[in-house]
């Protein structure tokens, strides 16, 4: 062994400073590393056989779990206008959202009508990055899987190079899982991501702790990638019909597990080694997340096959 001098002193000393920083900030940010880590992996792995074979090999899978949790690094200090735009792709308020009825299908026509909300009640926080676009950027994400894939088709037809191709469509498909994954944690779907608010009877805590404590801390500690495989490997794979549809009711499903959440930290199921009650419901939404990847991944490349849609009529003057 080599003894140290200053430099590798105050290099190590760095380093420890910033691994400190990073699982400081980690901590607020969407299911913890571990979690998202967790969801990529496990929906790529039980991606069914027909999917493109590089989705699947050991590289693809390290590399969609690598990019898993990257969009958390986006909406960090360091640059400052790409998290004004994109911290609302994160959560969607659906208390808030869902007084606009039926949600539009586009993420400019849901601002609009947020806006026009806004008019008939004053008194709420209804501006696009309080309400959140959840469900706008996992379908766009989708949308461009789904293009990437239409054009790998069409390479491998041509019989042309496909390995940037392979590249785009792993790193697509890891960001869609970072989005997907967030839609599981119920608190990234209420108007109490963090602690409760307003009226409170059942006396849950309205401390800013619930979050990082259920999604990093707790699961970081007590779940493992095979405690959640067996509950994935149960649902069979599926093409999804009405992607955007399908997804809104997995966010209100995840929505109507917010109070769970809530009496779990209450009862102390997630602090330290937690209870068995708080290990199954962090499993079964980890769980919940694997699937509904796996199941927009494996519909994107079904329906990249599909022929492109008839072009409109431009109009008649
Ligand atoms: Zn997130």
């Amino acid at each position: 062994m080599t003894s140290q001098g200053p430099f590798q002193v105050a290099l190590r000393r760095t380093t420890s400073v910033i691994l400190l920083f990073v699982g400081i900030t980690q901590q607020a940010f969407a299911w913890g590393v571990d979690g998202h880590h967790m969801i990529n992996r496990l929906a790529g792995m039980n991606l069914p056989n027909d999917v493109p074979g590089f989705l699947k090999t050991p590289e693809g899978l390290d590399a969609l779990e690598y990019y898993a949790p990257e969009p958390d690094h986006w909406r960090g200090r360091g640059e400052p206008q790409l998290a004004n735009e994109s911290s609302p792709d994160h959560f969607i308020a659906l208390e808030r959202a869902s007084l606009l009825g039926e949600l539009p299908r586009n993420r400019y026509d849901y601002v609009r009508a947020l806006a026009s909300l806004q008019t008939s009640h004053p008194d709420l926080p209804l501006s696009v990055e309080r309400v959140g676009t959840q469900p706008y950027q996992t379908v766009e994400m989708y949308e461009r899987l789904k293009s990437a894939m239409r054009d790998y088709r069409a390479l491998v037809a041509l019989k042309r190079d496909t390995k940037p191709l392979e590249a785009e469509i792993v790193f697509l498909a890891g960001i869609l899982g970072h989005y997907v994954g967030d839609g599981s944690m119920p608190l990234h779907t209420s108007i109490y991501p963090n602690g409760w608010t307003g009226p409170n009877p059942n006396g849950y805590t309205a401390e800013h702790h619930i979050h990082a404590l259920f999604e990093s801390a707790f699961v970081g500690a007590n779940v493992g990638i095979d405690d959640v495989a067996s509950l994935v490997q149960a649902e069979k794979p599926k093409v999804l019909g009405d992607v955007f549809e399908d997804y809104l009711s997995y966010l209100r499903h995840s929505n109507t597990l917010v109070e769970e959440t809530y009496r779990l930290e209450k009862v102390g199921a997630f602090t330290g080694k937690g209870m068995p009650e708080g290990k199954k419901f962090a499993e079964e939404r980890l769980a919940a997340g694997a699937i509904e990847l796996r199941d927009i991944i494996y519909t994107a490349w079904v329906r990249s096959a599909d022929p492109l849609p008839a072009r409109e009529a431009p109009p008649t003057r």
